[in-house]
């Protein structure tokens, strides 16, 4: 079974077809990195999967459900939205909490799962500061643990690392692998960044104008692209 399976998935904004049809099957636990230049579709397919934007034609599956026209909350996917979505005013804790208070969770299962998650987060010592007093990186991780306390099965990340500094980029991609291989949940991470794609990708697809190119294991891409946009694009430093 796979965690993600699109099937002829297809997205309209009035007369443009902006994703033509796009099959994909993502296996469980599985880290599939979508690349591709701005305006291919990257973002649009993982609002799709997410729910945030409904697909035209086509099915969207999750573990073998059909998610098509299931609201976001009953999907079992967790978005990673980049640091400026945590609530100035709230705690870590309170940030990490919020998704399940709204959804009526009761406070000592909220409190256990904020617990687990600033665990594998490394963020037991900052539960009660303010977002702006953490650094960057501190920031981007209380971003994944509001998405790790809803016990997805599925993980969307779109290009969350982009607005931090180099140095920071590869703190933080070391850190979402070692997520990875922490809850072995399947995720999908959206970056333009060939070095990116390259070194935390199990699966990579390579997106150009709404259509999918190649998908394959990153040395597969580098060493046998099937043509020169996969070539260029993968051969070429970010
Ligand atoms: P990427 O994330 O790869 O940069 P997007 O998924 O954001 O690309 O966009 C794909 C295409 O769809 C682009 O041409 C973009 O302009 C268009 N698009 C995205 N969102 C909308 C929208 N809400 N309305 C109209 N066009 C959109
Ligand atoms: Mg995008």
């Amino acid at each position: 079974m796979s965690g993600v399976q699109l099937n002829r998935v297809t997205k309209d904004f009035g007369p443009v077809r902006v994703i033509h049809g796009v099959d994909l099957a993502i296996e469980q636990g599985e880290f599939c990195v979508f690349v591709g230049p701005s305006g291919c579709g990257k973002s649009t397919l993982l609002r799709m999967i997410a729910g945030l934007e409904e697909t035209s034609a086509g099915q969207v599956r999750i573990e073998g459900a059909d998610v098509t026209h299931a609201e976001p909350a009953d999907r079992g996917v967790a978005m990673v939205f980049q640091t400026y979505a945590l609530y100035p005013h709230m705690t870590v804790a309170q940030n990490m909490g919020f998704g399940l208070k709204m959804n009526g969770h009761p406070k000592a299962q909220i409190a256990a799962k904020v617990a687990e998650a600033a665990r594998i987060l490394k963020l037991d010592p900052l539960l009660d500061r303010k977002p702006a007093n953490l650094s960057g990186g501190q920031r981007q991780r209380v971003a994944i643990g509001r998405a790790i306390v809803r016990g997805p099965k599925v993980f969307l990340f779109d290009e969350p690392l982009s607005n931090l500094d180099a140095e920071l980029r590869v703190e933080m991609r070391a850190e979402i692998a070692r997520l990875h291989r922490e809850i072995k949940a399947t995720m999908i991470y959206v970056t333009h960044d060939q070095v990116e794609a390259m070194t935390m990708a199990d699966k990579i697809v390579v997106l150009r104008a709404g259509r999918i190119e190649q998908v394959g294991a990153p040395m597969d891409l580098y060493d046998d692209p099937d043509n020169r946009f996969v070539a260029g694009f993968i051969g070429s430093p970010a």
